[in-house]
């Protein structure tokens, strides 16, 4: 094992320079290993109060405030074109940094480039609004940045949640400000490389690292940060809304799930396995959109839970980076004392684990902080387990007689963001994608996602939609412009 003290400690980037805390700093554990990556400097308060004096200045600078946009677009695609260039580096930090498996981290490096290239186009392509007018005026809504958005980001998919926030704040106008999971911190670090590479002037995008409770506080109470987009736990989020509220500045709140998979007895009972099982353990379970409630009509529950039960013990967790693991770690030590207390408390209230439940024997998990894929039946919906979000591989299964009473259970819940249902009845499809109180819904499908449909979550899931033309809109504020054509007949009556 390396020694401690010969290892790097990673710099800041701030107003381009990199900038190291050799008084303060934190570790990064690989999960799958135990062991230790490198060392991040941690940002204080003086770091933080730098980094946003150099993105308001970067943002208030005329060459980047009135940058025509397709010569902003330029920089966004060059961007995508050096993530491209880098996605094994950068999915190697991601994987040894949360314990992803490698296809996995390089898909979502790829996603990353592909939404910069995105955001590049509706950078280039969207404009400004002529609206209609009642007198002899024209009136148009134009769009503005807000200047200095603090973008914030958890540990489980970082290359993906990134480029969603950095890419549109950019493509907006603004200035970024990004502080990425202490836990993950390193892919935030290239992004900024990157983005200085492409062209991007330094001070466009600062990346500092730190704590929530050090870092993340003061960034979310600088006064110069004008805009907030959070993705991360429910509570979290409540606590960034609250001080956004005080400080009267919009948040984009991305946060928690306990998404219902509903398969109906009419379904095409293979398919809906398949997405079942990716659906909670890819990535071991650790995506807001996890399909951890899986609702089954009573006619097919023997089937499919018997089938899931093979299936989950059969999926191969194995280091991140063997060939054929489809579930590695969960992201940390800490992490999966979290996932085992909630199991415990399932089986606490009457739960039955039918596979998993605890960690995976054998010499090669000794060191690392594996969990196998858990199924726990015998739960009703309001239990301990089926109500808090787990995010860990961890699926509970709950039997359901008809529509109304399926719901009446899947609605029954805190959070909002995501749903899956499978029938052949495309009536039937279509009245529950209705009644389904999420923001996304997949009928005869799951997890499927484009950068082009809106995304977040109902109830304490979320505020706010990222991705999308309208992921842009985010970042801009409105601003309503009156000419009068006519400078005789003023002011014409309101209408
Ligand atoms: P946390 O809410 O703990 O952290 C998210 C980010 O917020 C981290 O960068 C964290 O820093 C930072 N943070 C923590 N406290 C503060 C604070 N007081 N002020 C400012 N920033 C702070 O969530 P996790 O990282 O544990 O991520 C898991 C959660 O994220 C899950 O609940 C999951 O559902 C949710 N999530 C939601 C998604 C969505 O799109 N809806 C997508 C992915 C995850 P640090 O960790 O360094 O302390």
């Amino acid at each position: 094992m390396q020694q401690q003290s010969s290892l790097v400690t990673k710099a800041l980037l701030i107003g381009g320079e990199h900038v190291i805390n050799h008084n303060q700093k934190f570790e990064s554990v690989n999960p799958a290993t135990g062991e230790v990556n490198y060392f991040l400097s941690l940002a204080t308060a003086s770091h933080v109060q730098a980094a946003v004096a150099s993105a308001k200045a970067a943002a208030n600078d005329p060459a980047w405030r009135f940058m025509l946009p397709h010569l902003r677009a330029r920089l966004l695609s060059r961007i995508a074109d050096g993530i491209s260039a880098r996605i094994e580096d950068l999915a190697r930090l991601q994987m040894i940094e949360n314990g992803k498996v490698w296809s996995e981290c390089k898909a979502q490096a790829a996603s990353a480039a592909a939404i910069f290239r995105y955001y590049a186009s509706v950078c280039e392509t969207l404009g400004a609004e002529i609206t209609p007018s009642r007198g002899d005026y024209l009136s148009m809504t134009s769009y503005e940045p807000y200047g200095v958005v603090a973008a914030i980001t958890p540990w489980n998919s970082p290359l993906t949640m990134e480029a969603q926030k950095v890419a549109p704040a950019l493509a907006a106008g603004n200035a970024v400000i990004l502080k990425p999971s202490e836990i993950t911190p390193s892919t935030a670090l290239l992004l900024g490389e990157i983005a200085l590479e492409a062209g991007l002037p330094p001070g466009l995008l600062n990346v500092i690292t730190g704590d929530g409770a050090t870092t993340g506080s003061a960034l979310v109470s600088h006064p110069d940060v004008r805009m907030v987009s959070f993705t991360g736990g429910t509570a979290t989020g409540k606590h960034i809304a609250r001080i956004a509220a005080e400080r009267l500045i919009p948040v984009a709140l991305e946060l928690g799930g306990k998404s219902p998979h509903i398969i109906f007895d009419d379904a095409n009972v293979d398919a809906a396995l398949k997405s079942v099982v990716d659906g909670i353990f890819e990535g071991s379970g650790q995506s807001c959109i996890a399909g951890s409630r899986l609702f089954i009509q009573r006619g097919v529950y023997d089937q499919v839970v018997e089938a899931l039960v093979t299936r989950a013990q059969t999926i191969k967790v194995d280091a991140p980076e063997a060939s054929g693991a489809e579930m590695g770690p969960v992201a940390g030590f800490r992490h999966r004392s979290h996932v085992e207390r909630l199991v415990a408390v399932a089986r606490e209230e009457g739960g039955q684990i039918l596979a998993g439940g605890a960690r995976p024997s054998g010499a090669q998990y000794e060191r690392g902080s594996y969990y196998l894929p858990t199924v726990i039946a015998g739960l009703n919906n309001r239990s301990t387990a089926v109500q808090q979000e787990i995010f860990g591989p961890v699926l509970c299964v709950l039997p359901f007689d008809d529509e109304r009473d399926l719901v009446a259970q899947a609605n029954d819940s805190a959070f909002g963001l995501a749903s899956g249902i499978w029938t052949a009845n495309y009536q039937r499809a279509w009245r529950v994608a209705q009644a389904l109180e999420t923001g996304l819904v997949w009928i005869n499908t799951y997890k499927q996602l484009s950068i082009s449909t809106p995304f977040g979550g109902f109830k304490e899931s979320g505020i706010g939609r990222e991705k999308g033309v309208t992921g842009v809109r985010l970042y801009q504020q409105s601003k309503g412009i009156y000419w009068s054509m006519d400078p005789a007949n003023f002011p014409a009556p309101n209408q």
